[in-house]
C-alpha cells in the first residue's frame, strides 16, 4: 500500500508550526489510541501511521529531508527503506510525554523515561549507474549492541534486579513544593534509579552492568533511484543500542557520488562531451555514446556544427519521487587538428579556397547564447 503524505495523515498544512503538529498528533493519537479501540486493527494502523508522521514532522532535520525528498528521504518508506515503521511499544517510549497528561498507562513502562542510543553516521559511495537504478548496499557497521548475556538489562542473567523503591518502577518522582507562587508540583527523573525504574542487584559480568557490548551488524540498505550527493537517509533504530535497554539510535546514511569517467551530472540530466573529427562533422557519421544503461548509437548529421546539443530523452537520471527521468545531452565538439604534415596542410589550404568551406553563420543564433549561458553557469 502506498504511504500517505505525512501532512495529510496529521491534517496539517505544509507550513504548520511545531505546536500545531504536536496538537494535531495528540488529537489523532487519542482518537485511535489502542485503549480506546481494543482489538480494532484499523485503529491500530491509524495510530501507528500518525506516530510515524509525527516522528518525522516533529524533528526539524527529518522534516526538511521529507519536504525535499518525500518518503524516500526518511526511514520506513514504501520503497523498502528502513525497518518498516514502529511498534506500539516504541510509540509509547517515544511520545510518552504526549500521553502523560491523559491518564493512559500502557505496557510495562508507562511513561518511564529511558535513555536513547546515539546515532551512527556512515558514508555510502555510489556510481551514477547505481544512482540511476537504485541499489541494495550491504555495509558492516561497528556499534553498541544489546548484551546477549543479560538481554540488555545490565543485570546478571537478566533477572538480578528489583523494582526501584523510590519511584516504584515509574522512573520519575513527583514532588510537591511550597513556593511563593503557591504549591508547585514537579516531576523529575528518579534520583535513585536514574529513570530506569529498577535497581540492579548484581551486575552482568559480560557487559559490567551496561547492557551493551561492542559488536557489529551487517545492514542492508535499500537506496532508492535518483539520490544525490550530500543527501542523507535515516534508518530508524539501526544505530547504537542504549544502556540498559533504552531506545536504539538511528543509522544516518550519507550519500556520496563517485564521479563518472565520461558523464557529467546536472540535476536529473546527464551531459556527455562528444568529440568528432572535422570530416565526421562535415560528412555525418554514427558514434557510440555512453549512458547509465550502457552504450547507445547516435547519428550525427552531415554539416553538424560544434556546440550543437543532441538531446536523448529519458536517458538521464530518474526523479527520486518517481516522476520520470531526465535527458542525456550530447554536447558536440569538433576536434581541430594541430601538427599537420605537409601533405595535410596542402589539402586543407586547397579546401579553404572552396565555396563550401566559407563560414555561413546563422543570422539569429538564439541557441548559441543559450548554450553559452548553460556552460558558464
Ligand atoms: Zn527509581
Ligand atoms: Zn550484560
Amino acid at each position: 500500500m502506498a504511504k500517505r503524505d505525512y501532512y495529510v495523515v496529521l491534517g496539517v498544512s505544509r507550513t504548520a508550526t511545531q505546536e500545531e503538529i504536536k496538537k494535531a498528533y495528540r488529537k489523532q493519537a487519542l482518537k485511535y489510541h489502542p485503549d480506546k479501540n481494543p482489538g480494532d486493527p484499523e485503529a491500530e494502523e491509524k495510530f501507528k501511521e500518525a506516530a510515524e508522521a509525527y516522528e518525522v514532522l516533529s524533528d526539524p532535520e527529518k522534516r526538511a529531508r521529507y519536504d525535499q525528498f518525500g518518503h524516500a528521504g526518511v526511514s520506513g518508506s514504501s520503497s523498502g527503506f528502513g525497518s518498516g515503521g514502529m511498534d506500539i511499544e516504541d510509540i509509547f517510549e517515544h511520545f510518552g510525554d504526549i500521553f502523560g497528561g491523559f491518564g493512559f498507562g500502557f505496557g510495562s513502562g508507562g511513561g518511564r523515561s529511558r535513555s536513547k542510543g546515539s546515532n551512527i553516521r556512515v558514508k555510502v559511495q555510489l556510481t551514477l549507474e547505481e544512482i540511476a537504478h537504485g541499489v541494495k548496499k550491504k555495509i558492516k557497521v561497528r556499534k553498541d549492541v544489546a548484551c546477549e548475556a543479560c538481554g540488555g538489562t545490565g543485570a546478571r542473567n537478566g533477572t538480578a534486579y528489583h523494582t526501584c523503591p523510590t519511584c516504584h518502577g515509574h522512573g520519575q518522582v513527583t514532588r510537591i513544593a511550597n513556593t511563593f507562587l503557591g504549591r508547585m508540583q514537579t516531576t523529575t527523573t528518579c534520583p535513585t534509579c536514574h529513570g530506569q525504574g529498577r535497581i540492579i542487584s548484581e551486575k552482568c559480568p559480560v557487559c559490567h552492568g551496561e547492557g551493551v557490548v561492542k559488536g557489529e551488524e551487517i545492514i542492508e540498505i535499500n537506496i532508492p533511484a535518483g539520490v544525490e550527493d550530500g543527501m542523507q537517509l535515516s534508518l530508524n533504530s539501526r544505530g547504537n543500542a542504549a544502556r540498559r535497554g533504552g531506545l536504539k539510535g538511528d543509522l544516518i546514511v550519507l550519500i556520496e557520488e563517485i564521479k563518472h569517467p565520461e558523464l557529467i551530472r546536472d540535476g536529473q540530466n546527464l551531459i556527455y562531451p562528444l568529440y568528432i573529427t572535422v570530416p565526421q562533422a562535415a560528412l555525418g557519421t554514427q558514434v557510440e555514446v555512453p549512458t547509465v544503461d550502457g552504450k547507445i548509437k547516435v547519428k550525427i548529421d552531415p554539416g553538424t556544427q560544434p556546440g550543437k546539443i543532441l538531446r536523448i530523452r529519458g536517458k538521464g537520471l530518474p526523479d527520486i519521487h518517481g516522476y520520470g527521468r531526465g535527458d542525456l545531452l550530447i554536447y558536440v565538439n569538433v576536434w581541430i587538428p594541430k601538427d599537420l604534415s605537409r601533405e595535410e596542410r596542402r589539402i586543407l589550404e586547397k579546401l579553404d579556397g572552396s565555396e563550401a568551406f566559407q563560414p555561413k553563420p546563422p543570422k539569429h543564433d538564439k541557441g548559441f547564447f543559450e548554450r553559452l549561458k548553460h556552460f558558464f553557469e
